[in-house]
Order: structure tokens, then C-alpha cells, then sequence
């Protein structure tokens, strides 16, 4: 099919379109159209949307590349970039990989949010992308299976292009064991060791020990990693989407 055809033909389960200002990570701060697609193939402890999860069918409109691309042109007045958000962008990579096109041609900066698993999708659209905002699941914090080797594989192709601005979240809370941290500081410093690494506190869970072990965290990242900061998730304290 040529890009054309996928502009119209391929499209996507989007719960949301909006503006906002980013939370989290490195870009905390800006200005953004938020692109948020729906379901995951994750199922993290604290996360409790339902279009998120892919747990509520009426909750998404299905929708082409030239109508979202619309949406955030209308949308966008002076924005820092799109971010593709979720539930997990990649899982509809088909769609990331039609519309993609569209947004690079007006120049629009595109900010890729996701869990950092689905390496072959990565693969397929990472030459599109600006800025990768990747989580990095540690078990004992999401109650998730592990998912260390397909980390290690995301992260290689996000790193394989110098011109990416990649950086690594990982959320603690008191469930948190050092052994998951220490295996997710090793895989960030053999497979992409300039990527900034954030350690995020779950603000519903600061309690019971969080800070000492956010200090203890930081100081062991910091023996293998150059730039590694703790913070929150700036929109949930401000009471933004
Ligand atoms: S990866 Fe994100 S969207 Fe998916 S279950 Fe975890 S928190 Fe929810």
C-alpha cells in the first residue's frame, strides 16, 4: 500500500486527543498535544484506566492518520511536540508508522511515550521519532512478569541512532527491590549508557520507607550511570491530565 493509501486506510483505537503540559522525565515542562492510543500489553499494579488497559470498548474512536494529524494541528498553537502516549503507542505501529510521514513533513517534533518492550515494532518507526521516553518495568514495582531481555533489545534500537534523544523511567515504590533496580541501572549502562535515568516515585505509595530507598537507589544508579535525577510525576501533582 502506498503511504497515500495509509494515511486513510490504516487506522487506529484513539482514546484521547488534547493539550497538555509533559509530567514526567526529561521534557517535564513542555507544552504538548497529547496522542493517546488505546490499550496495552502490559498490566502494571497501579494502573487503573480502563482505556489504558484496553478495558473499555466504548472508550475509543477509531480514527485515520489525516484525522489526527487535524486534530493536532487545530490543537497545536506553539507546542513543544506530540507525544504518542497510551496505553502503548507501538502496539499500533502500523498506524504510528502512516501517520509518522505526515507530522515529519510539517516539521512537528514527535515524542514517543512507552513501555519499552515491543523492540520490532520500535524497530519499524524509530527513524520517525525524536524523543523516546521509555519506561523500564521493574517486577517488584509493577507485579508485571519480567521483561528484562526485550528492555535490552528496545533499548540497543532506540540507541542505535545518535540523533534520538532517548531517556529511562523507572518507578519505585515500597514494594521496590534493590535487585530490580540494580538489573535495570545494568541493562541502561551496557546498552545505552548516556541515556538519562529517572527514578519516579508512584505518589500513591510514599510512605513506608520510599524516600531512604529513593536516596539508597539514587546513589547506587549514579556509581554506573552520569546523569540520574528522581522525580515525580509533575501532572499528578498539578491535578493535569
Ligand atoms: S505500561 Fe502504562 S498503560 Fe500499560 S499497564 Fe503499565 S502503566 Fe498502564
Amino acid at each position: 500500500m502506498t503511504t497515500e493509501g495509509r494515511r486513510f486506510l490504516v487506522k487506529a483505537r484513539i482514546s484521547e486527543i488534547f493539550q497538555s503540559i509533559q509530567g514526567e522525565g526529561k521534557y517535564a515542562g513542555v507544552k504538548q498535544v497529547f496522542v493517546r492510543f488505546y490499550g496495552c500489553n502490559l498490566r502494571c499494579v497501579w494502573c487503573d484506566t480502563a482505556e489504558a488497559l484496553g478495558d473499555a470498548p466504548d472508550e475509543f474512536k477509531e480514527m485515520s492518520a489525516d484525522e489526527v494529524v487535524s486534530r493536532i494541528d487545530a490543537l497545536w498553537n506553539g507546542c513543544h511536540s506530540v507525544s504518542l502516549t497510551g496505553g502503548e503507542p507501538l502496539l499500533q505501529k502500523s498506524f504510528v508508522g502512516a501517520m509518522a510521514p505526515l507530522l515529519k513533513e510539517k516539521n512537528v517534533p514527535l515524542y514517543l511515550e512507552t513501555n519499552g518492550v515491543l523492540h520490532e515494532a520500535l524497530a519499524d518507526v524509530i527513524a520517525y521519532m525524536d524523543i523516546v521516553s521509555m519506561d523500564i518495568k521493574l517486577p517488584s514495582s509493577t507485579r508485571c512478569p519480567p521483561c528484562w531481555p526485550e528492555h535490552e533489545k528496545f533499548l540497543r534500537i532506540a540507541a542505535r541512532d545518535k540523533g534520538k534523544d532517548v531517556f529511562v523511567k523507572a518507578v519505585i515504590s515500597s514494594r521496590t527491590d534493590q535487585q530490580d533496580m540494580e538489573k535495570a541501572v545494568a541493562i541502561v549502562k551496557d546498552a545505552h549508557p548516556d541515556a538519562w535515568f529517572f527514578i519516579q516515585p508512584d505518589i500513591a505509595d510514599t510512605r513506608n520507607g520510599v524516600l531512604k530507598k529513593l536516596r539508597q537507589f539514587q546513589d547506587y544508579a549514579l556509581r554506573h550511570l552520569l546523569n540520574v535525577r528522581v522525580m515525580p510525576q509533575m501532572h499528578k501533582i498539578l491535578g493535569v491530565k
